[in-house]
Formats: C-alpha cells, sequence, structure tokens
C-alpha cells in the first residue's frame, strides 16, 4: 500500500499516541533554577505588567502575543464534514497550529467556541484580543461566517482573516494568473462560471474581480442554478454576485466560457459539458475530496485542459497552506492592524511570481520528481517550497507598510528575509 493511503486506524493511532493530540507548550525562557522561576513568575514576572500596565503596546516586548495566533472555530463547517461542533473541530485546529508552526514558526492557540449564535461568537472573540496577534478564523459556516469576519476585523485592532474564504481565493488568484498567462489569455477577457457560491467561492469571484476579471464576464452558481438577478430567494453576498444573462444552468453557462471555478460539489461537471468550453479551458475543480470533475476524466476528454484541484495526488494543487502561515508571518513582523485587500493582493502575486522562478533541487526531491517547469503541469508553487516564506512574507509586510496598516517598520527587507530562514 502506497504510503499516502491514509487509513483509519493509522490516523487515530497518530491522533492518540504517544499522547493525545499534536501540539503541546513549550517554555522559551530557562526554568532551572530557583532565580530563573523568579524571574519567569512571581516576583519577577510583576515588571513586565507594570510596563505593560503603564503602555499597552509593550505587550508585544515582553510576551509571546506578538508572534501567536488565534485559530478560532465554532465547528460549524469542518472539512467537508459539516456542522459537527466545535470538540469535533479540534484535530483540525490543531493540525492548522502545526502547519503554522512548520512553515512559518507562528505559535497557535486553538480555540472551539461552543457558539453557533454568530453574535455570541463575535463577542467571545472579541474578548481574546490581547492575548494574540491575529486571528485565524475557521471552518464558520456560510454565510455566518461573512458577518462574523466582517465585524470582527471592523472591531478588533489585530488581523483577522477567515482562511477558508481567503486563503482559497489567494492561491486560486494566483493559478488563474498563471494559467491564464500560459495560454495567452488577458483576465479582462475572461469568461468564468463559479459553481458554488459559499465561504471559498464568493470570496475566489472577488478577488477575480480585484485581478483584472470583468463582472460582467461572470456567471455564478448554487445549488439551485444559475445566480440570476430574476432569483427571489437571494440576498447578502448572492445578490451582489447575480447575472442579468438569459442563462438557467451550469451547463448552459459553461458554452464558450474560458474558466470553470468549483467550489461546490464532486461531480458536477461532466465530459460533455468540459467539451463545450472555449480553447485551452481553465478548470479549477476544487470540491475536496472529490473534485467537480475528475482529473483523469478532464484530461482524457480533452488535451487542452489547464487543471487545478485540491487534490495532492494531481499536478497544480490549490492548497491553503501556501498562503496563511505567510501571509500572518507578514502581517505580525509589521504589527499590521488588519490583514487588508492590498495584503492579499501582494501575497497573490507572490505566489504567483514564485511558481516562474526556476525550481531548487531541495524541492523537487521532496516530491520525488526530477524536474518541475513553469507551464500547464506546474503553474501553482509546491507547499513545501522554503522559498514561500521568504517571498511571500516580505511581499506581505511591504504591502501592510505601504498602506498605512502596520505599527511597526522593516527597513532592511534583505536583512529581514536573512532572519526568517534562521
Ligand atoms: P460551502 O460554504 O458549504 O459552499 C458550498 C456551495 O456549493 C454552496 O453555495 C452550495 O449551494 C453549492 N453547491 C452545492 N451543491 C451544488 C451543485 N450541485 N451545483 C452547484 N453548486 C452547488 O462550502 P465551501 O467551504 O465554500 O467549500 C466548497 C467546496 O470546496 C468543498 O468541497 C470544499 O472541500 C472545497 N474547498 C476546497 C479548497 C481547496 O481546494 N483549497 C478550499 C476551500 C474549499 P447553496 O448555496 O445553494 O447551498
Ligand atoms: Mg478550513
Amino acid at each position: 500500500m502506497s504510503e499516502n493511503v491514509i487509513r483509519k486506524k493509522d490516523s487515530l493511532e497518530y491522533h492518540e499516541k504517544p499522547i493525545p493530540g499534536k501540539i503541546e507548550v513549550v517554555p522559551t525562557k530557562k526554568t532551572k533554577t530557583q532565580r530563573d522561576l523568579s524571574l519567569a513568575y512571581s516576583p519577577g514576572v510583576a515588571d513586565p505588567c507594570l510596563e505593560i500596565a503603564k503602555n499597552k503596546e509593550d505587550v508585544y516586548k515582553y510576551t509571546a502575543k506578538g508572534n501567536l495566533v488565534g485559530v478560532i472555530s465554532n465547528g460549524t463547517a469542518v472539512l467537508g464534514l459539516g456542522d459537527i461542533g466545535p470538540e469535533a473541530s479540534k484535530p483540525v485546529m490543531e493540525g492548522k497550529g502545526v502547519l503554522f508552526k512548520i512553515f512559518a514558526g507562528i505559535d497557535v492557540f486553538d480555540i472551539e467556541i461552543d457558539a453557533k449564535d454568530p453574535k455570541k461568537f463575535i463577542e467571545a472573540v472579541k474578548t481574546m484580543e490581547p492575548t494574540f496577534g491575529g486571528i485565524n478564523l475557521e471552518d464558520i459556516k456560510a454565510p455566518d461566517c461573512f458577518e462574523i469576519e466582517q465585524t470582527l476585523k471592523k472591531e478588533m485592532n489585530i488581523p483577522v482573516m477567515h482562511d477558508d474564504q481567503h486563503g482559497t481565493a489567494i492561491i486560486s488568484g494566483a493559478a488563474l494568473i498563471n494559467a491564464a498567462e500560459i495560454i495567452g489569455k488577458d483576465l479582462k477577457d475572461l469568461k468564468v462560471v463559479v459553481s458554488g457560491a459559499g465561504a471559498s467561492a464568493v470570496s475566489c469571484i472577488n478577488i477575480f474581480f480585484e485581478l483584472g476579471v470583468e463582472r460582467k464576464n461572470a456567471i455564478v452558481c448554487d445549488s439551485r442554478g444559475v445566480i440570476r438577478k430574476d432569483r427571489e430567494d437571494l440576498s447578502g453576498k448572492k445578490l451582489d454576485l447575480a447575472t442579468a444573462t438569459d442563462v438557467h444552468t451550469l451547463e448552459e453557462a459553461l458554452v464558450g466560457a474560458d474558466v470553470f471555478l468549483g467550489l461546490s460539489r464532486g461531480n458536477v461537471m461532466t465530459p460533455a459539458m468540459l467539451l463545450t468550453m472555449a480553447k485551452d479551458p481553465i478548470v479549477f475543480a476544487l470540491a475536496n475530496p472529490t473534485p467537480e470533475i475528475a482529473y483523469d476524466l478532464a484530461m482524457s476528454t480533452r488535451d487542452d485542459v489547464m487543471m487545478a484541484t485540491g487534490r495532492s495526488d494531481h499536478p497544480n494543487q490549490v492548497n491553503n497552506v501556501l498562503g496563511f502561515p505567510y501571509i500572518f508571518r507578514g502581517a505580525l513582523d509589521v504589527r499590521a492592524t488588519e490583514i487588508n485587500e492590498p495584503m492579499k493582493l501582494a501575497c497573490v502575486r507572490a505566489i504567483a511570481e514564485l511558481a516562474k522562478e526556476p525550481v531548487p533541487e531541495t524541492v523537487t526531491q521532496a516530491y520525488n520528481v526530477d524536474r518541475l517547469v513553469f507551464g500547464r503541469e506546474y503553474f501553482i508553487p509546491k507547499p513545501l517550497d522554503t522559498r514561500l516564506l521568504t517571498t511571500v512574507a516580505p511581499a506581505v509586510a511591504k504591502a501592510a507598510m505601504e498602506t498605512g496598516v502596520a505599527k511597526a517598520v522593516i527597513d532592511d527587507m534583505e536583512a529581514y528575509k536573512e532572519e526568517l530562514i534562521k
């Protein structure tokens, strides 16, 4: 059996042994002697307390706040498993903590809150601002996630990002720029069809618009078909995306389309639909674990498909881990008060650019392949590419400084990059 096949028994054992769970808290200072302990706790600890009481910003100087992210969920949309509750979401949140740490050196407290009501959830998260340098919201169902993130962004003075919305959008945005470049199409001319209008799809299409896709060229479908202006069941984000075009089904919408973005359900696209798309169709079939159209099926249907999926067993995986560790790294390092659109776009462009750089052997070795060359089979960087840290985090930090949301300044970007890999 291949090492990539994950069996239930192995997964449960991994989580249970040798100690339950995946993360622990480790002191960063010496704790050997009585004196060490008197410094770590009473009486020595009173001095930093008093300094912070005089000047709140000193909390960044004397505590772990500046490198600590809260990964916070209420367990209402966990992976593709649905509303399984806060306790059952904890393995995922711990896992996210692991990724933050290994890819960007960021510490995480995973917080699972028993609050389905968005107002209650918002109140709880707001009260945690003193603890964290940033907040990664995770696995909260749509449309609640929109209200929750918008309110917290407005009311909190630290970066807040719902990764299921924007992480996916950022990686898909980078993939779109590169895919379009490879086939020689302009973003402003692309006819885009989206299947799905949930947490991730809404943010994706909005970032596509920011990158140059025109609203008039986009058609979005949900489980009831095309989101049209004459539908009476629409509100909020869906209403904003409604089209005046007289098409009713995904099948009709796809005729002549340049791009299919799927963030909905497995197998909603048939080979017949794919055949009606324009030349060199860009197909991002991201439903997990079963894509909207299987990779092998799409490839055998026509040989000009530019394909990405959410899966690691095919080329061009749209994997959020390319984004969130480095977005937060950059944001924390300039003590950004928010993660704004220019910071997200800087991240998109940095990821897109990195895919065009020659790939070092350390990366090809990690994936056991001979070469990775920018093109149809490789237009998104690989998650184990360590250059992501030194490319994306500085780009995000720079965008934060340029847009006036940075409370700290990085003067020497080259020195900062050196620091990052230490
Ligand atoms: P979500 O908020 O639940 O949204 C799902 C959307 O799909 C809803 O708008 C739903 O319609 C729509 N939908 C359901 N059945 C459909 C159908 N037959 N045709 C068209 N639309 C349909 O979920 P999400 O968090 O956005 O995630 C959606 C999918 O994308 C999941 O499979 C998830 O695993 C995957 N995903 C992948 C990545 C990645 O690859 N990096 C990242 C994020 C999400 P209604 O609004 O009418 O219910
Ligand atoms: Mg998630």
